[in-house]
């Protein structure tokens, strides 16, 4: 989202930073200047086990921080780099809401379910879902500078996701069609199944038994047709609430 280039030039600009020469730069754990050298900025070191899996020891020079001294010693509001780095997407919305490109960038996280991810965990490291999620985000921010005509393919993006979080992407996922946008979800939940414009079932079994199309139409549709596993399970949550609108 590139919200921590707008957090690296806050520090930047910093009375204390200024004085000591540092630059945005400075505050980037990828690139020599202020970050560590000896985990270059990684915050752990990689040993080598002859007979077992290498493992990761918390750098002993900066103590697992990926900086160098002085640079933590730029504080904002008490808080380091380092320190913010720690930080959840709603703790740093908290503290950031007013700056305007970084407080949109953190929202746009918050509204796909991504509040608790910290700031400095790695892309990498992230679950199929949440890198999903993370994409859908951006797309959100940039959707504000042009008009939907993009057709988004999602592979279970509810897998791993609380119910209230389920809330929040469908929502997101109806704004996205709200905007102009097509949007193709392969989905076993039934919430987000019943609030779909277009429903198509594979069956009649999954895996190697699959592959027919059982049923199709709007939910209502779908959970009328005798014989679709999906239809008759999605008859139950419709009976219990009904979709509004
Ligand atoms: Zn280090």
């Amino acid at each position: 989202m590139k919200g921590f280039d707008d957090i690296r030039e806050l520090y930047a600009a910093q009375p204390e930073a200024r004085r000591r020469k540092f630059t945005a730069a400075s505050f980037s754990f990828n690139m020599a200047g202020g970050r560590c050298e000896t985990c270059e900025g990684a915050g752990a070191v990689l040993v080598e086990m002859v007979f077992l899996a290498d493992v990761y020891v918390p750098c002993e020079t900066c103590g697992g921080k990926r900086y160098r001294r002085d640079v933590l010693d730029v504080k904002i509001q008490g808080f380091s780099i380092a320190d913010v780095l720690e930080l959840t997407v709603e703790e740093a919305m908290r503290r950031f809401r007013h700056q305007p490109k970084l407080g949109q960038a953190l929202w746009h996280l918050q509204q796909v379910g991504l509040g608790y991810l910290r700031l400095g965990q790695p892309a990498t490291t992230l679950s199929g879902g949440e890198a999903q999620r993370l994409k859908i985000a951006r797309e959100l921010a940039a959707a504000g500078k042009r008009g939907g005509r993009k057709c988004y393919i999602l592979d279970e993006p509810t897998t791993g996701l609380h119910l209230e979080d389920v809330r929040v992407l469908i929502h997101v996922l109806e704004r996205l069609v709200e905007a102009g946008n097509t949007v193709i979800v392969i989905e076993h939940h039934l919430d987000l199944i019943k609030r779909a414009d277009w429903v198509i079932d594979l069956g009649p079994e999954a895996g190697a038994g699959g592959g027919r199309i059982v049923a199709q139409g709007t939910p209502e549709q779908v959970a009328a047709t005798p014989g679709s596993h999906t239809g008759r399970f999605l008859r139950e949550v419709l009976a219990e609430a009904p979709v509004a609108g």
